[in-house]
């Protein structure tokens, strides 16, 4: 068996360890230049430096495998799911508990990457919902709690409004808070993977990468929008909201790309009653949204449009009926802001899966190609856990038969 094999049979275990493969020291920085002599041919070719596919190069090359990271736009970009300023780190996940699972592991994890990159990326702002009755999720979710000894407070109407007062919750709603979720930072989080994937070796090229030459069941290379081309022995498709587009065979009716807009609303002077650490992240009222953090302004994600959008072409272009509707909401709930000017917008799309659980999976058509994806809103949090995941997948480390079911790429696909 050689080393191509390994790679697609799943045969990779130890190869580090026993030297046939570059060892990297899974945690010291490698000195040298921030772009690495390009190998001919590396081990893993991954194409998608957002949370999902930066995350898998940045455990691939922790693990000693010679590793090339290709974006078009860049880690975290502006048309990336990954991009903008912030995503909660929440833990509910209803009866889905190994999401609950990962985000206590992505909770660790997050505080040692920031010691190690000395950057605060990872802010423990607490989560509040509000809500009027026990849903079978949030039901499920405090059974998890309990089983997983997550922390949480049940607040009565009455404790809701004491203590978190400049909510304007109705007769008979309650909350649910949990204090050791947060807000992370985004695109700076996709920036600092990158750095460090770099510092250690990676080979980072910034182009458009479109599958190349094939023999039989394995792919070559990718084709470059530089004119050249790129081999490997393996290759991760981790596009985000492009997986449709540069997959629609595969991925055309099972994965949607609804746009989806937030808001930053200005605090008022000298008030830092919105501001971390003063106010948490929150779920209320059908929207959710962040504290101010850094001076960004209050962040208001509001309820869900559905109109799919194409990432590369979409307008990012706030309508007068969506900032309308932002303020209408602020008033609403938020009343000591309802005079307070929007301060910044921004224009975003997810990329659901039709049954919400994350994709990763062979192309059905090859053996060495990997396709990952279905963020569905709530991937941000869990690429920290996930890239180890897929990294363990692509060299055969991983085989636990419940998530690769998980993960698989279903039958069912969405209504056209
Ligand atoms: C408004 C909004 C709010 C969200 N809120 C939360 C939240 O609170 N918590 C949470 O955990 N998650 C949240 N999410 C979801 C989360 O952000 C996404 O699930 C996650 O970031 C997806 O990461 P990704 O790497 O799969 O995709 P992306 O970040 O989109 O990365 C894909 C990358 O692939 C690159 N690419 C595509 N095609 C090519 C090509 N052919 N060649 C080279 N490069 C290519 C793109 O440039 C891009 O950088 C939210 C998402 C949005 C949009």
């Amino acid at each position: 068996m050689d080393r191509r094999d390994f790679l697609t049979t799943g045969g990779a275990i130890g190869l580090a360890s026993s030297g046939v493969l570059a060892a990297v020291p899974a945690t010291a920085a490698q000195p040298g230049p921030a772009f690495s002599a390009r190998p001919a041919s590396p081990d893993v070719a991954v194409i998608g430096a957002g949370a999902f596919g930066g995350w898998t190069a940045l455990y691939l090359r922790e693990a000693g495998h010679q590793v090339a990271l290709i974006d078009q736009y860049g880690p975290g970009n502006a048309l990336a799911s990954s991009g903008g300023e912030t995503r909660q780190i929440r833990a509910g996940y209803g009866e889905r508990e190994v999401y609950t699972r990962w985000v206590l592991k992505a909770f660790d994890r997050w505080q040692a990457r920031q010691a190690e990159w000395g950057r605060e990326l990872f802010f423990r702002t607490g989560q509040i919902q509000v809500t009027k009755d026990w849903s079978a999720t949030l039901t499920a979710t405090r059974a998890t709690f309990d089983r997983l000894r997550v922390p949480y407070e049940v607040l009565s109407p009455d404790d809701l409004r004491k203590r978190f007062p400049l909510i304007n919750a109705t007769d008979g709603e309650f909350g649910f808070y949990t204090p050791t979720t947060g807000v992370l930072k985004a695109r700076e989080g996709c920036v600092a993977v990158a750095n460090s994937f770099r510092r250690k070796g990676g080979n980072f090229i910034t182009a458009k990468a479109v599958p190349g030459r094939r023999e039989g069941r394995r792919l070559l290379d990718v084709k470059l929008s530089t004119g050249e081309t790129q081999s490997a022995q393996s290759f991760v498709f981790a596009l985000g909201p492009w997986l449709p587009k540069a997959f629609p065979e595969v991925l055309g009716d099972k994965i949607r790309t609804p746009r989806r807009v937030v808001f930053f609303v200005g605090t008022p002077p000298g008030d830092e009653r919105f501001t971390h650490p003063n106010f948490p992240a929150w779920g209320v009222g059908g929207a959710y949204g962040f504290p101010s953090i850094e001076g960004r302004g209050f962040k208001l994600a509001p309820p869900l449009d559905d109109i799919a959008v194409d990432p590369d072409l979409q307008q990012r272009v706030l309508t007068a009926a969506e900032v309308q509707g932002a303020r209408d909401f602020v008033a609403r709930w938020f009343p000591a802001l309802r005079d307070q000017p929007i301060v910044d917008g921004r224009v975003c799309q997810y990329e659901n899966s039709v049954d919400q659980h994350f994709i990763v999976d062979r192309h059905p058509d090859f053996d060495n190609v990997w396709l990952v994806g279905g963020g569905s809103g709530h991937g941000y949090k869990h690429g920290i856990v996930l890239g180890e995941y897929v990294a363990d997948r692509v060299t055969g480390r991983e085989n636990n038969a419940e998530l690769i079911e998980q993960f698989r790429i279903k039958p069912a696909t969405f209504p056209t």
